[in-house]
């Protein structure tokens, strides 16, 4: 029987909280995230481009997608845009058909925390690739915060890169208050608020610090800034399809699997880089699976470099290191056309420059982190104590 939009939506539904207590949410909850009235008509104009894919009728007689071209497939635009870019790294993959892989489906999670990373998940022979919306806000920060630096904002910068260090620190005290009262039972979606309100608390009470406004305006949301996250966002999904290809659905990957899924990602990239529409940067299609491998590594990088700053994870930082390494190898053996190579140093350049700032900013920050997360504390105490009850 084929697979419909419905049967999609009930498996996610049934599934995401019993498999990952911090993934997904119900339905009500999502309303508090998503304000777009005008989603349903944003998913339908991406449903649009859809059509131009299905001029490859082999591959939707062979393959179970169909149910892509619902509406309500998706909850949110992203989630068709995510469809949609998966579906051109599939119709590129030519030999591989489903009888191997299964059906694949992007998803996005509300999951607030910093550290909680995109990953695949398999339920009823359904891949779902899924992208938490506490990553998809810190890429979002990063890039608007290259954007930033480009313009000279000093305030814009350490704000946001401010914001970025609330997140992690107030993760931290979320997870660490659970660790030490297990006696609590939250729903994701409780835990979700309460991650809010720590953030929220740690801003109005470090305003000196921190600014008051820590999230980026409109404004920044220029070329480069949507071009950094659309970057990172494709090589990220074509990390994820590489680990369904090539591991058959393991559940733990080791560095060795993360190293071979990042050199597939590039080539699934390279692959399906002709048929691809990306902001311009001037970059060009040749120079987007590049640019695609540069702002991953970018974003990657700057979490790491907070996340090191600010005393936690220190683990992940050699791993990314030797990871970096691989992919820059495998990027350097393609060529690229004289402006393309360019463009790509300026980018080079700007990336140096913002994490230097970076550095001395989540230092600053970094000395007063003892306190901010032992103010936090107190504030999730008083909410607990006067919101949940102990089982
Ligand atoms: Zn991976």
């Amino acid at each position: 029987m084929k697979l419909s939009a419905k049967k999609i939506n009930e498996v996610w539904l049934n599934n995401q909280i019993k498999i990952d207590d911090n993934i997904g949410t119900a339905p009500d909850f999502l309303k508090v995230f998503i304000s777009d009235l005008d989603t349903k008509s944003n998913i339908s104009k991406i449903i649009a481009h859809f059509s131009s894919l299905k001029l490859n009728e082999l591959f939707f007689d062979n393959n179970d997608y169909d149910w892509c071209f619902d509406e309500s497939a998706y909850r949110v635009t992203t989630e068709a845009a995510y469809q949609f870019r998966l579906l051109q790294l599939l119709l590129n993959l030519g030999e591989v058909s489903e009888a191997d892989i299964g059906t694949i489906v992007a998803r996005e999670a509300i999951t607030p925390g910093a550290s909680v990373m995109p990953r695949v998940m398999l339920v009823d022979d359904i891949s779902f690739i899924v992208f938490p919306l506490g990553w998809i806000s810190q890429m979002y920060l990063v890039a608007t915060a290259i954007v930033a630096t480009k313009l000279g904002d000093r305030i814009l910068m350490h704000n946001i890169i401010n914001g970025f260090c609330v997140n992690i620190i107030s993760e931290e005290i979320v997870y660490n208050f659970f660790d030490e009262n297990p006696d609590y039972t939250l729903s994701p979606a409780e835990f979700s608020l309460l991650y809010e309100s720590v953030s929220k608390h740690l801003i109005a009470t470090h305003k000196d610090l921190l600014g008051s406004q820590i999230r980026p305006t409109e404004e920044y949301l220029t070329p480069l800034a949507e071009a950094i996250t659309y970057g990172c966002e494709a090589f990220t999904l074509a990390h994820e399809l590489a680990h369904i290809l090539v591991e058959d659905h393991k559940l733990k990957s080791d560095m060795a699997d993360e190293i071979k899924a990042d050199k597939l990602a590039f080539d699934l990239l390279v692959g399906s880089s002709k048929t691809d529409v990306m902001p311009d940067v001037g970059i060009g299609l040749d120079g987007k699976p590049i640019f695609c491998a540069h702002a991953f590594l970018l974003i990657a990088h700057a979490s790491m470099l907070v996340y090191s700053k600010l005393g936690f994870e220190p683990s992940q930082i050699s791993e990314l290191n030797m990871r970096t390494k691989v992919l820059a190898d495998r990027i350097n053996s393609f060529s690229l056309p004289a402006d393309s190579e360019i463009n790509l140093k300026r980018f080079d350049l700007l990336v140096g420059n913002f994490l230097k700032a970076l550095n001395v900013e989540a230092e600053l920050l970094a000395t007063t982190k003892v306190e901010m997360m032992e103010m936090g504390s107190s504030e999730l105490s008083r909410l607990m104590a006067s919101h949940f009850k102990k089982n």
